[in-house]
């Protein structure tokens, strides 16, 4: 789970309730002086439904990182996987570097290490090499996401 910009959740975090982003974010851009990126009003920072403290976007960074609004998508993922593993299960992974590679790059690998059904597909022009014992069933396919989709497109 890595959360998402269109959430904001309490900086603390005092709850575990996320508020949506966009409200707050239109309120604050009629404030923003562009000429400077300044914000000139203050009273547009969003605070904390809850507890009045500041706020910051819901996304994994740390162990502030209110998770509980996905937990019912981790779950339904989990038990897709656990049927999927079942028979073959082909994972095509398409631009995963190392900025939060616990969400998507390392799952994926350790998915098709684990699971002898598995075949991971890496589409990554930067970051395209998987590591021992993955690379016996991987592809890596080191070009841009946009050629290889349009590539295979063009063949129908
Ligand atoms: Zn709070």
């Amino acid at each position: 789970m890595q959360g998402t910009f269109s959430n904001l959740q309490c900086q603390r975090p005092c709850c575990e309730e996320v508020w949506e982003s966009r409200p707050y974010v239109e309120r604050i851009l009629p404030c923003i002086d562009l000429s400077t990126g300044e914000l000139n009003d203050r009273s547009v920072v969003p605070l904390c439904p809850s507890c009045g403290g500041d706020m910051m976007l819901n996304v994994r960074g740390g162990s502030w990182f209110v998770e509980k609004p996905y937990e019912g998508q981790c779950a339904a993922f989990q038990a897709w996987l656990r049927k999927a593993v079942g028979g073959r299960l082909l994972i095509i992974e398409i631009g995963a570097g190392f900025n939060t590679p616990s969400v998507i790059r390392w799952p994926c690998e350790a998915i098709t290490a684990r699971y002898r059904g598995a075949h991971l597909i890496r589409i990554n022009p930067q970051h395209p090499k998987t590591q021992f014992p993955v690379a016996e069933r991987a592809t890596v396919v080191a070009m841009r996401a946009s050629l290889v989709l349009s590539a295979v497109a063009a063949r129908g």
